[in-house]
Formats: structure tokens, C-alpha cells, sequence
């Protein structure tokens, strides 16, 4: 039997719990990063008109207002 004395097992059950906590936190910022980042990449705006719209991730896309065929940009972050 392993000989423990009460502030070991407090301090081991805080430490346990921190990591719990921050292992959760950072899968759940990874997730929503990683929604985040999906969603601007189908974002496009037109070059003529400068309506913002989504379509598919292909390299060109048409714009629902004008037709004018566009490129995807890079997502910018406010
Ligand atoms: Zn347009």
C-alpha cells in the first residue's frame, strides 16, 4: 500500500482537475478555431460589386448579384 497523507491527495486532486479543466479548454478553442477557419474559407467577395456571399471551395465562383466570376480571398480577421 502506497503511504499518502491527506495534503498529497489534495494537491494530486487539484492537479488531476487543472489538467482535466485545461484539456477541455483546449480542445474546445481548437474546435471552434478550426470551425471558424472552415467557414471564412468559403467566403468570397465580389470584385465588382463588393457583395460578401458563401459558395463552394473551388478556386472560382460567380457572384449571386452581378455574375461576375470571382477568386476566393483570404479570410480577414476584424
Ligand atoms: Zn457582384
Amino acid at each position: 500500500m502506497i503511504d499518502v497523507t491527506i495534503s498529497q491527495l489534495v494537491l494530486l486532486c487539484l492537479v488531476l482537475g487543472v489538467g482535466l479543466v485545461s484539456l477541455t479548454w483546449f480542445v474546445t478553442v481548437t474546435r471552434v478555431r478550426r470551425a471558424e477557419k472552415k467557414r471564412l474559407q468559403d467566403v468570397f467577395t465580389c470584385r465588382i460589386c463588393g457583395v460578401r456571399y458563401e459558395a463552394e471551395s473551388n478556386s472560382l465562383s460567380q457572384c449571386p448579384a452581378c455574375g461576375t466570376p470571382n477568386e476566393i480571398e483570404p479570410p480577414s480577421m476584424i
